[in-house]
C-alpha cells in the first residue's frame, strides 16, 4: 500500500454562500462582520447594478464607485481610495469580476477594511489573497492575508446575463487554477479533491451554459465549479501554464480569460507527458488525454483558439519565451525555451495538441 505523500493544508478561510438570490443578504453580511457603511465597487457596465445593491444595503452604504477597471491601476485605486474616506466607509462589498475585486482587495490591503465579494463571472479571484496592480503600465503581484475577501455571496441570478462568449472564456480561466492546483509542486489530498470536482462541474456545466444562456442549472454547475477553482487558485502554487498567460497579459496586453482559453490546452498537453496520472480527473470528466480533451471542450465552447486571434504577433513568440524563461515558476515537467517556443507557436495555430 503506498503512503500518503506528506503535505501541508492552510485550510480556507473565507464565509461563502452559495444560494439563488443570496444578494438579498447582503445587509446582514454587512452586519454579521460588525460593519455599517459599505462602499459598493464596480465596473461602469455595471453601475446600474452596484446602485440597485446600495439601494438594498439602504443605510448601510456610505456610497457606490462604478470605476473598477481591468489589470487595477494604481490611479483608480487611489480615486477610489479618496472616495472610500470622503464617504467615511468601513467595508467594500465588490460586485463584479476580477476587475472590481481586484479594486476592492487593493483598498483592503491599504485600510484593513473588510470585503464583501459578489462574484459574476467565473475568474476566481474572490478566494485568493493575491492581487495584481498595475503602475505606469508594469504590473505587479502580492500576496497577503489582508487581501483576501473575508465574505463571498455566489448568487446564479447574477451570473445569467454573462454573455456566452465570456462565459465559455471566464469557465476556461477558472478550469485552469483547477488543473494546475492538480499537478502544483504544493498540492494536497484536500485541494486535488476540489480540484477535481472543480473539473467535472466545469465539464458539464459549460456546455449547459453555452447551449443554454439562461439554464439555472447548468449556470450553477458552471459556478460552483468556478468557485472551488478559486480555492484551487488561492491554495496552490501555478506552473507554466499561468506563467505564459501572465507574460502574454503583462507584457503584451493580451486580453485575461481569453489567453487562458487559448493557452490551457497546449501547456497541459505539454505537462499531461510528464504527470499522466495526476491528470487522471480531466481525462475522466472530459474523455480524453488532458491537453487534447481541453482543445476539443474549448472548440465545443466556441472560445478563441489562436493566439493570433487575441493579439499577439508572430514575431512575439521568442520575446513571450524569452521572458518566460527569466523567472520561472515550478512545474511537472522540466522545460527548455525551445519548449516554449514549440508551445507557443502550437497556441498561434490553434493546433490540436500532442497528448
Ligand atoms: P472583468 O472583471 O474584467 O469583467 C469584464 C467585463 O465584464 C467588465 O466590463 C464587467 O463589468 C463585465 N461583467 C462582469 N460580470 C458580468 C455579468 N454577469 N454580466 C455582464 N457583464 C459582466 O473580467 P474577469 O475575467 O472576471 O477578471 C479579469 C481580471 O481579474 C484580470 O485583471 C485578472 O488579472 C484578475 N484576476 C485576478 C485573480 C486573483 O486571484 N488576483 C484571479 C483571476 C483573475
Amino acid at each position: 500500500m503506498s503512503a500518503i505523500a506528506p503535505f501541508v493544508f492552510g485550510g480556507l478561510r473565507s464565509r461563502v454562500v452559495f444560494a439563488p438570490g443570496a444578494v438579498e443578504r447582503i445587509g446582514e453580511e454587512v452586519a454579521r462582520l460588525g460593519r455599517s457603511r459599505a462602499l459598493v465597487l464596480s465596473t461602469p457596465a455595471q453601475a446600474s447594478d452596484a446602485k440597485a445593491l446600495a439601494d438594498r444595503l439602504g443605510d448601510r452604504a456610505a456610497g457606490v464607485f462604478t470605476g473598477a477597471t481591468m489589470h487595477t491601476p494604481l490611479e483608480v485605486t487611489e480615486t477610489a481610495l479618496a472616495v472610500f474616506g470622503d464617504l467615511g466607509a468601513d467595508c467594500v462589498v465588490s460586485f463584479g469580476g476580477g476587475s472590481t475585486i481586484g479594486l476592492g482587495k487593493a483598498i483592503a490591503v491599504r485600510t484593513g477594511a473588510d470585503q464583501i465579494a459578489i462574484p459574476t463571472t467565473y475568474a476566481g479571484s474572490e478566494m485568493t489573497d493575491i492581487l495584481g496592480e498595475t503602475k505606469g503600465g508594469e504590473k505587479t503581484t502580492r500576496r497577503d492575508p489582508a487581501i483576501l475577501p473575508e465574505t463571498v455571496i455566489y448568487d446564479v441570478d447574477l451570473t445569467l446575463g454573462l454573455p456566452a462568449g465570456m462565459s465559455a472564456t471566464s469557465g476556461l480561466n477558472a478550469m485552469a487554477h483547477a488543473v494546475e492546483a492538480l499537478y502544483a509542486v504544493d498540492r494536497n489530498p484536500i485541494i486535488t479533491l476540489m480540484a477535481a470536482e472543480a473539473v467535472r462541474s466545469l465539464a458539464v456545466g459549460l456546455p449547459g451554459v453555452i447551449a443554454a444562456p439562461l439554464d439555472r442549472g447548468a449556470r450553477s454547475q458552471a459556478q460552483y465549479g468556478a468557485w472551488l477553482c478559486g480555492a484551487c487558485l488561492g491554495s496552490s502554487s501555478m506552473a507554466l501554464h499561468h506563467k505564459l498567460c501572465h507574460v502574454l497579459g503583462g507584457s503584451f496586453n493580451l486580453p485575461h480569460a481569453e489567453t487562458h482559453s487559448v493557452m490551457l490546452p497546449h501547456t497541459v498537453g505539454f505537462n499531461a507527458f510528464a504527470v499522466p496520472e495526476l491528470m487522471a480527473p480531466i481525462e475522466q470528466a472530459l474523455g480524453a488525454s488532458a491537453g487534447i480533451a481541453l482543445h476539443r471542450l474549448a472548440a465545443g465552447l466556441g472560445a478563441p483558439s489562436r493566439l493570433t486571434d487575441i493579439g499577439l504577433r508572430r514575431e512575439d513568440i521568442a520575446t513571450v519565451a524569452d521572458i518566460a524563461m527569466r523567472n520561472p515558476y515550478s512545474n511537472p515537467r522540466p522545460f527548455s525555451r525551445d519548449d516554449i517556443v514549440a508551445i507557443l507557436e502550437n497556441a498561434f495555430a490553434g493546433t490540436t495538441p500532442p497528448y
